[in-house]
């Protein structure tokens, strides 16, 4: 089984794949996370992958392309996965089919998530992550137990460099023009499934397990 999750930055992407994956066992597979993951290790490719990120712009396909099928080759992605960021342009997408059809496998739904611009905004300036397990925490919305630590596993939180409000617009205009034909292309092939990310986490969970049954 694998499953796309598509949506602006800040639309809830990464909540909803966790929650997912919880429910249905299969790996989160986050594109986002495993630059920061190069990033922070600082590996060839988070070195390359930071100047792009820093800017809210792609990196570029090959090199994406390539981190995210070796990811799906891995042992815990046999079943499939939940793919979270990524594809994020038509190259990508192709790519994708072609090497799930090489081992006769395909996605099987697509998940959009829809937001407004304006919800965008506020949900990402006030965004905290963890640094450890990456779950998201806002200030006003959804603050954690303790000020700076993750509730599920005590991790410090921080704010993303790539959520300041230029780089921000930045993404949100990328998303744009990227990203948005890929809900064509998947509506084409009958995959797509649309959801409106209002009500908070649960509420949009329960909105996708409904759509996905
Ligand atoms: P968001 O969806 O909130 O913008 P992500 O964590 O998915 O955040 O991505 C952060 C950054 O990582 C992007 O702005 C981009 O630079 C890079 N990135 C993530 N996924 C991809 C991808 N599929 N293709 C190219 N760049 C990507
Ligand atoms: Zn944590």
């Amino acid at each position: 089984m694998y499953i796309v999750l598509l949506g602006a930055p800040g639309a809830g992407k990464g909540t909803q794949a966790a929650m997912l994956a919880e429910k249905t066992g299969l790996a989160q597979v986050a594109s986002g996370d495993l630059f920061r993951k190069a990033l922070k290790e600082e590996t060839e490719l988070g070195k390359i992958a930071k100047q792009y990120m820093e800017k809210g712009q792609l990196v570029p396909d090959e090199i994406t392309i390539k981190m995210v099928l070796e990811r799906l080759g891995k042992p815990d992605c046999t079943k499939g996965a939940l793919l979270d960021g990524f594809p994020r342009n038509l190259e990508q997408a192709k790519a994708l089919d072609n090497a799930l059809a090489e081992q006769s496998k395909a996605i099987d739904k697509v998940i959009n998530i829809k937001v407004s611009e304006a919800e965008v905004i506020k949900r990402l300036s006030r965004r905290w992550i963890c640094g450890v397990c990456q779950a998201p925490y806002h200030e006003t919305d959804a603050p954690p137990k303790v000020a700076g630590k993750c509730d599920r596993c005590g991790g410090e939180l921080y704010q993303r460099a790539d959520d300041k409000p230029e780089t921000v617009q930045e993404r949100l205009k990328v998303y744009e023009k990227e990203t948005l034909p890929l809900i064509q292309y998947y509506k084409k092939s009958g995959k797509l499934v649309e959801v409106v990310s209002e009500g908070g986490p649960k509420a949009v969970h329960q909105k996708i397990m409904a759509a996905l049954n």
